[in-house]
């Protein structure tokens, strides 16, 4: 039933994090775009005026952008192109999108997501 609804998707054997919750709706998030393919929502925690979250809704064994294959091409050029237009819609003209890969770069949810965040000054470089 899981894979049947949405989440981390077939391929996918790494364990489900609270993103999937999201995507399932049994915990609830401040959605900002949704499509067939992606997922944009409020960070609970806002290091900016605007923090969103843009995730793939099928994992497909991208716990983080290193992770990524040829195979991913399509779905990171679509959330690439997607989080350019959430800024755009939130009337960012300036904007940074971060994506933390590895607990060294402090990524804490396995499941990859791009930061998009403005509406401040941003210092570089980042910490
Ligand atoms: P970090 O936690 O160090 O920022 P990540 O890059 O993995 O690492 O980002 C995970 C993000 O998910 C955090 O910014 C966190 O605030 C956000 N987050 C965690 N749980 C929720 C939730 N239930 N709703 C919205 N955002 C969430």
């Amino acid at each position: 039933r899981w894979d049947s609804i949405r989440g981390a998707g077939t391929r996918d054997e790494h364990p489900r994090t609270i993103f999937d919750e999201i995507l399932a709706r049994r915990i609830p998030s401040d959605k900002v775009y949704e499509d067939d393919l992606c997922y944009a929502f409020r960070d609970i925690n806002p290091v900016a005026p605007t923090h969103i979250l843009l995730i793939p809704k099928q994992r497909d064994g991208l716990i983080g952008l290193g992770a990524a294959t040829a195979e991913h091409e399509a779905i990171l050029g679509h959330l690439m192109v997607t989080a350019a237009a959430i800024a755009k819609k939130e009337g960012l003209n300036d904007f940074r999108l971060v994506t933390n890969s590895g607990p060294g770069a402090c990524q804490s949810v396995s499941h990859l997501h791009l930061h998009i965040l403005g509406g401040r000054q941003l210092s570089w470089p980042p910490g």
